[in-house]
């Protein structure tokens, strides 16, 4: 049975139109004019209110199996159906075992049927000393690999060094998947740390800012960079913090060099001055840095050299977060955030005069593009799954705990004053969250 879906503010590729997307089966079977409703099918009139594709987020990390207790399926998932996303794509590591194997793929995909309420792939991983695995991965339908240049807070999941990378990127050639990396070497990181010397007072954020110094950033994107160019493979770098590095991806983009680049909502979002002391759920890693880098992160957005947003959300039982004592040192890094990305954007875009269709390539094509899914997923195109989103803009809300859905609700957007808000997800034609509440079972698609 076929739906309608009408707005006067349907989000397309190529612009914002009047239009009416008729679902059938799940897909979309086409996107026609506002007054063409085919006669005898239900029709979902949503007036002003602007239809969006579906969010892809492709980073995420659900810690299940193994670290439930941190996060899981049912919860994420909910999360991101309550914020828009309909397609995630979960990070190889902090669930156990970590995604470095096919069997530890296969395991990780059976913890996740039945409890994914969205649809959910997974990255796999590259560590030291597991390159011939890769293939195995690729074939076993991975859509691409995530690693760490820097320690990535996992004994399981090793960093890798130069040697490493080369090796990997050598097995990963002609395979069409990227490569995403943290990009942080851990020299500045040293470094830095030294200089801070005992007795700094890590309640400070500041100190948290200089221990991860933006060179630690610009030299590994330099390396990746070179890498990229010399074994002609796509690297990703996943959420970049620093500015400074805007420059040179643009020359490298403009080289030809195949390299992609994310940003997060949190790095758009808050000034490290401002940052209390002791509130260590701001912590994650890169840090999120200074105004003055922000409102250039928002530029490179803008202009295009950023190419997308992911949440990077990345919970942990609230007791990690070390919030009695407030140590940044000490506490877990990592931000949650799932379900908020769309709405945080959205009030950031609004204070700078951005249209909300930007949204659309940001948050749904680009991140479709990066894990694969370009044509299914991101995008609201004849053939594409029918997975949209039904948002409010002029809507202003505050963020409650009982508007979050992932499980722990540390997170430094409780209190937060927000402008728009998730009105309907719709995932392949099915509405899965609606004015707050959820359908009754999860039909998210694992693969
Ligand atoms: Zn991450």
């Amino acid at each position: 049975m076929a739906q309608a879906f009408r707005s006067t503010r349907v989000i397309a590729p190529h612009g914002v139109i009047a239009g009416t997307v008729i679902e059938h089966k799940g897909r979309i079977a086409r996107i026609a004019a506002w007054n063409d409703v085919p006669a005898g099918i239900p029709l979902h009139d949503y007036g002003d209110a602007p239809i969006l594709p579906g969010l892809v987020d492709t980073h995420v990390h659900i810690n299940e199996p193994g670290r439930t207790e941190w996060e899981g399926f049912w919860t994420a998932t909910r999360a991101a159906a309550s914020g828009g996303v309909t397609t995630l794509v979960d990070m190889p590591l902090n669930c156990i075992p970590e995604t470095t194997t096919v069997a530890a793929l296969e395991a990780k995909r059976a913890a996740a049927q039945g409890k994914a309420w969205v649809d959910w792939t997974a990255w796999g991983g590259v560590v030291k000393g597991n390159a011939h695995e890769l293939k195995a991965l690729a074939r076993a339908g991975v859509p691409g690999f995530k690693c760490f240049m820097v320690e990535s807070g996992v004994e399981g999941f090793q960093w890798v060094d130069e040697s490493e990378l080369r090796k990997a990127l050598a097995e990963l050639r002609g395979t069409g998947l990227p490569l995403l990396v943290h990009a942080e070497i851990p020299g500045p990181i040293e470094q830095a740390i030294a200089q801070i010397g005992p007795g700094a007072n890590w309640r400070k954020y500041v100190f948290h800012l200089s221990s991860r110094p933006r060179n630690a950033e610009t030299d590994a994107i330099a390396m990746l960079i070179w890498l990229a160019d010399e074994f002609k493979t796509p690297i990703h770098i996943v959420h970049l913090s620093n500015a400074l590095a805007a420059t040179m991806l643009q020359r490298a983009r403009e080289a030809g060099t195949p390299i992609t680049v994310e940003t997060c909502p949190h790095y758009l979002s808050f000034d490290s001055d401002e940052i209390p002391d002791g509130a260590t759920e701001f912590k994650c890693a890169p840090p999120i840095r200074r105004a003055d880098n922000r409102e250039r992160l928002w530029k490179a957005l803008e202009d295009g050299i950023i190419d997308m947003v992911a949440s990077d959300h990345s919970p942990c039982p609230p007791e990690m977060k070390d919030r009695e004592e407030g140590r940044f040192d000490k506490a877990w890094g990592g931000i949650a955030s799932l379900g908020l990305a769309l709405p945080v954007m959205w009030t950031g875009m609004c204070q700078r005069g951005i249209q909300l269709d930007r949204i659309a390539a940001w948050m749904a094509e680009k991140p479709a593009q990066l894990a694969g899914l370009r044509g299914r997923k991101g995008a609201l195109v004849e053939g594409g799954d029918a997975d949209l989103v039904v948002f409010n803009p002029d809507e202003e809300w505050t963020v409650t705990e009982s508007d979050v859905h992932f499980r722990h609700k540390l997170s430094p957007y409780i209190g937060v004053r927000l402008r728009g808000r998730v009105k309907e997800t719709w995932l392949r034609g099915e509405r899965i969250f609606s004015n707050g509440t959820f359908s009754d079972e999860p039909h998210g698609r694992v693969e």
